[in-house]
């Protein structure tokens, strides 16, 4: 069987993604390959096709053995033999596993790390042929990485300890330099194959918003996706638990996830999700890594991630289908300041000495000022991610919310200082509320239970609405020259560079509101929903893949993913033959699903 074949028959594509074929090719020739790919490009396959066409086994090293069954299953399902080896196991089934591995009844092992250290795997190694050892997530074993896994370091050791050294391929999405290297050293690779697909995802929408209520944006974004499926990461834990409770209290099937929550909680609400019983899970960035479910449709960054690197992977597990997907990051100053905080006041990691430890505060710095970077520019979002990551990139893609709006600078130096004073005057014991209505020249109960009315300030911005003081107030929070008190009624208190502000008001350029581009932009199109009939149909199929999945104890993406639904639901094949030429359809599938699904068409379009 070639490649193509492979991909065909099991996994229903017609044809290879950039950069596929190339890893591929390497670890065909027994050459290691080092394979740096975004998060949805495609990685698995790398691996998942030379473990069908060389000989013996392959070796799956992954971080996370929650996620292993339900990547064995999806294998299962195509009709590849895997299993997984892992602690979720009990001792009995671990053996039957290990002697069904002995017998050759496996292409596909999932282990991890720390399985590797354990005598009866050892034992079981040496005698078995493994001739690929795949490395999932491989910027687990640096230190500069985000999710290090001492266990990771003894990967090597193991490979070179058995009687044949496999061919090792490493993969993450993680671009640096300091973990690239790190990969390849601590890995031990052997003249690797350096692969590094483009990082574009064309599919993806980018939006980065700074709204004065982030509820309220929220809520705005999932309920305007109903039934869909979404993620929304926050923080901290406590963040996790106020906004899923938020949407729950608003009837939103919402599930939470965060590492202070019990095992048992955790296996729960990522199954929910999983299985579409909670459309949207409300997380921390302890939840998603090895997620492939395939159908998220949105990714809402709650609050806005440390460095770009964590953005654009947890961004990324959005539209792993290849549907129009969109990834909205909901922003404020208060981010940026809490991040700052968490790097400045970070343990300092075990075995670290002091310079190295500031050295990487100071990098973990600069990466969140390019983070906060890309939050604040009006130019092209997409260009912006790419050229991070080393890529040079038209300024304009037209499928980013930046492409298709104009941004209106305002000089808003007077009006800062109007508003810092104001709040001096009257001894930073206010809100934004009351102080929005005393430039404003309001006549409320506050005003005049307060005596606002006497202040020199007051109605000094009367030509501005309450709504645009206190968008110029949250800019001025942003830029720092505003804090908050903590607490839960905050009071407005001036800043390092307020005195500055009140005595020369000195030029400062606020960025402001969106009027549509004219559609003739050049805007290109993301193809629109499935209409008339084919959304029918396309309905019913959904229905019965959930019927087959519910039948079998699977996830519904794992029988046959969105994508391959809307394209048999558009395409309408007839014959076994045509329903084949679906992409997402191989001949397992077809085997084992085809009959119902041409039935249900048949049925459908016989009407
Ligand atoms: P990664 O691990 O890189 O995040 P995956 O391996 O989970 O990404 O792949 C993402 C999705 O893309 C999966 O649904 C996979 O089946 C699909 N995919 C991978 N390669 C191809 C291809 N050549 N053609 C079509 N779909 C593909
Ligand atoms: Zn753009």
């Amino acid at each position: 069987m070639t490649k193509e074949e492979a991909l065909k028959t099991y996994f229903g594509y017609d044809a290879f993604r950039g950069g596929q074929e190339a890893v591929i090719d390497a670890l065909l020739s027994g050459r290691d390959a080092l394979a740096i790919m975004p998060t949805g490009a495609g990685k698995s396959i790398c691996y998942q096709i030379p473990a069908l066409l060389l000989p013996g086994i392959t070796l799956v090293i992954s971080p996370l053995v929650s996620l292993m069954r339900d990547q064995v299953t999806a294998l299962v399902q195509m009709g590849i033999p895997a299993a997984f080896l892992n602690s979720s196991l009990t001792f009995r089934q671990y053996l039957l596993a290990l002697d069904r591995a002995r017998a050759g009844r496996y292409k596909i092992i999932y282990a991890a790390p720390e399985r590797l250290e354990t005598e009866g795997f050892r034992a079981f190694a040496e005698t078995a042929d493994i001739s690929l050892i795949a490395v999932d997530e491989a910027h687990c074993i640096s230190q500069w990485g985000q999710d290090f896994r001492p266990s990771y370091l003894n990967i090597p050791a193991f490979a070179a300890s058995l009687p044949r050294r496999p061919v090792v391929g490493a993969f993450t999405a993680t671009a640096t330099p300091e973990v690239k290297e790190d990969i390849e050293r601590l890995l031990a690779l052997r003249d690797p194959l350096r692969a590094a697909t483009g990082f574009n995802r064309e599919n993806l929408f980018f939006e980065v918003r700074q709204p004065a209520d982030k509820k309220a944006a929220l809520l705005e974004l999932v309920k305007g996706r109903p039934g869909k499926c979404g993620i929304v990461y926050c923080s901290t834990r406590k963040a996790v638990e106020e906004v899923c409770q938020f949407l729950r209290d608003r009837g939103i099937p919402a599930a939470r996830y965060h590492a202070g929550l019990e095992a048992e909680e955790r296996r729960q609400s990522q199954e929910d999700f999983l299985y579409d019983r909670a459309a949207v899970m409300v997380a921390t960035n302890a939840f998603g890594m090895g997620i492939d479910k395939s159908d998220v449709r949105y990714v809402v960054h709650y609050n806005m991630p440390k460095d770009m690197e964590s953005y654009y992977q947890e961004a990324g597990r959005a539209g792993r289908d290849g549907l129009p997907s969109t990834c909205v990051l909901l922003y404020s100053g208060q981010d940026v300041r809490t991040n700052e905080y968490l790097i400045t006041h970070a343990e300092a990691r075990e075995g670290i000495d002091e310079a190295a430890a500031e050295r990487l505060r100071e990098r973990d710095l600069q990466r969140l000022r390019q983070m906060t970077g890309f939050c604040r520019t009006r130019h092209c979002l997409r260009q912006h991610i790419l050229r991070y990551f080393g890529q040079d990139a038209p300024d304009y893609c037209g499928t980013c919310y930046n492409c298709l709006h104009n941004f209106k600078e305002v000089e808003v130096g007077r009006e800062a200082q109007a508003i810092v004073r104001c709040i001096a005057e009257t001894g930073q014991h206010f809100g934004a509320g009351v102080i929005a209505e005393t430039l404003c020249g309001a006549d409320t109960d506050r005003v005049r239970k307060y005596h606002m009315e006497r202040e020199a300030s007051y109605g000094a911005l009367r030509e501005l609405t309450q709504k645009a003081v206190r968008d110029r107030i949250r800019f001025l929070l942003d830029e720092g020259i505003l804090t908050l008190s903590p607490g839960q009624y905050p009071v407005l208190l001036l800043g390092e560079r307020a005195e500055d502000i009140a005595q020369n008001g000195p030029a400062l350029y606020m960025r402001t509101a969106e009027e549509e581009r004219p559609a003739a932009a050049g805007r290109r199109q993301i193809p629109a929903e499935l209409e008339g009939g084919q959304a029918e149909l396309f309905g019913r199929l959904r229905a019965l893949r959930a019927q087959i999945a519910r039948r079998q104890g699977v996830p519904a993406y794992v029988v046959f993913s969105d994508r391959t639904l809307r394209e048999m639901a558009a395409v309408q094949p007839r014959t076994t033959a045509e329903l084949r030429a679906v992409s997402g359809v191989g001949d397992a599938k077809a085997g084992r699903y085809g009959k119902a699904f041409l039935q249900e068409i048949e049925d459908f379009c016989g009407q």
